[in-house]
């Protein structure tokens, strides 16, 4: 005989036996939540699961950023990029890799490494507001026409993956612009493009976070993020596919 299976509880409040719960786990805060705490209708802003209620209340394992940033259980816990000095190591090595993908694939060497290129770390509400490249809701480069300069802002304490994710997506953004491929309809999807590729880079200890965020990826219904995204990447399946080519060709 078998004991008899307990019901799941929530993970998030705990109260048991809840009715089971009928929604599958959160694809990043991996809780199981139960009927009333599906409700919870504010989103983690790094990876979009539920995160808290807009009366205030936080799911379990929800950290509050500010008024407008909360980060979900996973997304909360350790790996984040706080620190200037942080964030410049890991701007240093995406540009470089984002250096050599491109001259690989045909480019003009080190387009990046010649420009002055700084990351800044920012709440989500300063990001949210301001002109620029509207970015990922993560981050955003900013210039101005004929300037050298090149400013990117990211939130806040991401884990170190989806800071480096969407790095590589503005650090796209810079070189669509220094070659003048900044005004095609696909940009966005080439970014995100990009961006998966140098994730598919990252092995180790962060090859989990970075699996996950693929997948994250893969699950980006809008046009231009999602399906311009894909649509590269279905048309660059085969190893000798060139993924600039395919892009500038594109509308
Ligand atoms: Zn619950
Ligand atoms: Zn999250
Ligand atoms: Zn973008």
């Amino acid at each position: 005989m078998y004991p008899p299976e307990t019901p799941p509880t929530c993970d998030s409040c705990i109260r048991e036996p809840r009715r089971q719960s009928r929604y599958a786990p959160s694809a990043y805060s991996r809780l199981n939540l139960c009927d009333e705490c599906i409700k919870a209708d504010i989103r983690c802003y790094s990876c979009q699961v539920r995160a808290a209620f807009s009366d205030g209340r936080l799911l379990r394992g929800t950290v509050k950023v500010d008024d407008r940033d909360y980060r979900c259980s996973y997304c909360a816990s350790p790996s984040l990029v706080e620190s200037q000095d942080a964030a410049d190591k890991v701007l240093y090595s995406t540009r470089n890799w984002l250096d050599k993908w491109f001259a690989r694939h045909g480019e003009e060497e080190k387009i990046l490494a010649k420009l002055s290129i700084s990351v800044t770390l920012v709440d989500a509400a300063t990001l949210a507001t301001g002109d620029g490249e509207k970015g990922t809701i993560l981050g955003r480069a900013i210039w101005t026409r004929g300037s050298t300069d090149f400013q990117i802002k990211i939130i806040r304490k991401l884990r170190v993956v989806p800071f480096l994710e969407t790095l590589a997506h503005e650090l796209t953004h810079v070189w669509a612009y220094r070659t003048g491929n900044d005004g095609k309809e696909a940009i966005e999807g080439f970014c995100n493009y990009v961006a998966y590729m140098a994730l598919g880079t990252v092995h180790g200890k962060l090859a989990d976070d970075a699996r996950r965020r693929e997948a994250y990826m893969l699950k980006e219904v809008d046009i231009r993020y999602g399906g311009d995204f894909k649509a590269i990447r279905l048309g660059c399946r085969s190893e000798t596919a060139n993924p600039v080519t395919f892009f500038k060709k594109m509308a």
